[in-house]
């Protein structure tokens, strides 16, 4: 009985890991979605589209605007529903 227990709370020990885990930046195992980044092996990070889907982003991706050479400091869901990083003069000049 004591023992169930015990294990019980190491699973819960582990789950709140996890999520702790979940929440830092760039702890991802899958690969980032741009193709010239795809077999880097580089950590991603979990982003969701517009659309609700699921992609997953080097931080060579997000930190670079797509456009320019100037650090991205905005995304948005572009026509292949994955995300697009910007700076702001880019994402000014577009919307
Ligand atoms: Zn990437
Ligand atoms: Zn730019």
């Amino acid at each position: 009985m004591r023992r169930k227990f015990f294990s019980i709370v190491l699973v819960l020990i582990l789950l709140m890991g996890a999520t702790a885990c979940g929440r830092d930046l760039y702890v991802y195992d899958n690969p980032c979605f741009r193709t010239e980044c795809r077999d880097s092996g580089r950590r991603t990070r979990q982003f969701f589209t517009d659309n609700e889907t699921e992609r997953f982003f080097c931080q060579r991706c997000v930190d670079n605007c797509f456009f320019c050479s100037q650090s991205a400091v905005r995304h948005f869901t572009n026509m292949m529903d994955s995300l697009t990083f910007v700076c702001q003069d880019c994402y000014d000049e577009r919307f």
